[in-house]
């Protein structure tokens, strides 16, 4: 038996199993499909559930998003040389609180404010709308980095959810001029590779070079990386994870608890209903969420469209 070594050429071409590939390990997002999944997704969801009228909401937010990303130019993604930096430093190279935002999204949110839909808004939605026209550019960017450092107050809460919509919607357009290639997975393989953010949930593939993967969605600029299965996000443990589901349910969402870290993440699975979407199932399926968190789980990360502060949820 040959001895393990370098390779006599001196050139390692890696393992050749012929049938046997390797999950693409960054995902980057489409812009000109990502919210339009989400706003259908969440239509489709809405139809008898107990919180239709918050999915509506929620789809309407999603369709005015599509409406700015189908618009506004691309703009801020770092150039090719500050990508190669952040990436040898194991830095994300657009960290959501580090990045210096282009002017332009300011612009995406106000457009974002004009597409919603009237019709579907509630009294409260309709004043945090008016509130945000009102205020000047420099307050609307502290709110900015307060929803993307941490701080926001409760009474900030139905702004933030634009704000965090329209910032979506930047990230995805800046995340989207990337090269997959050039990326490379953080150390904390449970944030993101573009931008540092959390995932709102992990989607197990049917189809696609590699079925079974696991793809955490990121909660900022949709950009979608692989994690093993069966490891627990937020610690790694392998020991102690259930997977658990609403009785009676149709098996896509499932929640992965850790007895290790107490914590919890989605998962969805394809194979169960193609049409998932990671954002709009994440939502979805909130009952869940309160089923884990009573028996004490904590989210590895809160949705961003589902702020909370102070201890409440925007949800009625
Ligand atoms: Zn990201
Ligand atoms: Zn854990």
């Amino acid at each position: 038996m040959k001895q393990a070594g370098t390779p006599p050429t001196g050139k390692w071409t890696g393992p050749s199993h012929a049938g046997v590939k390797a999950p693409d390990p960054i995902l980057l997002p489409d812009p000109a499909r990502r919210f339009m999944a989400t706003a259908q997704r969440l239509e489709q969801l809405a139809d008898g559930h107990p919180l239709d009228a918050w999915l509506r909401f929620l789809a309407a937010v999603a369709r005015a998003q599509h409406a700015v990303a189908a618009i506004r130019a691309p703009s801020a993604a770092p150039g090719a040389q500050a990508v190669a930096q952040a990436v040898e430093a194991r830095l994300p190279p657009l960290a959501a609180d580090g990045h210096q935002r282009d002017k332009g999204w300011h612009e995406g949110l106000g457009l974002l404010l004009a597409r919603m839909d009237r019709g579907v808004l509630p009294d409260a939605a309709m004043d945090a709308i008016k509130q945000l026209q009102a205020m000047d550019a420099v307050a609307v960017d502290k709110l900015a980095d307060r929803f993307l450092r941490g701080g926001l107050a409760a009474s900030e809460i139905g702004m933030a959810v634009y704000v965090a919509a329209a910032l979506q919607v930047y990230f995805t357009c800046a995340a989207a001029q990337l090269q997959a290639a050039e990326l490379r997975l953080l150390d904390e393989r449970a944030l993101c590779p573009c931008c540092g953010s959390p995932s709102v949930s992990g989607l197990i593939t049917a189809s696609g070079v590699t079925p079974g993967t696991r793809y955490l969605y990121c909660s900022l600029c949709s950009t979608a990386w692989n994690h093993v299965r069966a490891v627990c996000i937020t610690c790694g443990g392998t020991r102690e994870l259930l997977l658990q589901s609403i009785d009676g349910d149709d098996g896509v969402v499932k929640a992965e608890t850790c007895c290790e870290c107490h914590t919890y993440a989605k998962l969805l699975y394809q194979l169960k209903d193609t049409q998932v979407d990671p954002y709009a199932d994440d939502l979805a399926s909130l009952g869940l969420d309160m089923l884990v968190s009573e028996e004490g789980y904590a989210r590895h990360a809160p949705n961003p469209l589902l702020l909370v502060g102070d201890g409440e949820a925007m949800v009625d």
